[in-house]
């Protein structure tokens, strides 16, 4: 299980999530518009939800179903 990065995070990336995991496992790049968790590296810890300014992360379970298609989103910023 991990958490994952939806919807409202793009237009937003404000790098918020990024500073305050304790594990360095959100990124971006250039080229995108929205941050991205890596599934390998997060330990679940919850900190970035609290610190998001427009509630876009969710536990995997969580996420809503109109967004769920961001779970493999996040996953493939990763695997390519
Ligand atoms: S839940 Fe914790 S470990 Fe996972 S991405 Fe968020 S801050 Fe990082
Ligand atoms: S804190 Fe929220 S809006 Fe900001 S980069 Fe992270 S997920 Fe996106």
């Amino acid at each position: 299980m991990a958490y994952v990065i939806t919807q409202p995070c793009i237009g937003t990336n404000d790098e918020s999530c990024v500073e305050v995991c304790p594990v360095d496992c959100i990124h971006s790049d250039r080229d995108s518009e929205m941050c991205f968790i890596d599934s390998e590296g997060c330990i679940d810890c919850g900190a970035c939800v609290d610190a998001c300014p427009v509630s876009a992360i969710y536990p995997e379970w969580a996420v809503p179903p109109q967004w769920r298609p961001f779970i493999e989103i996040n996953a493939r910023f990763y695997t390519g």
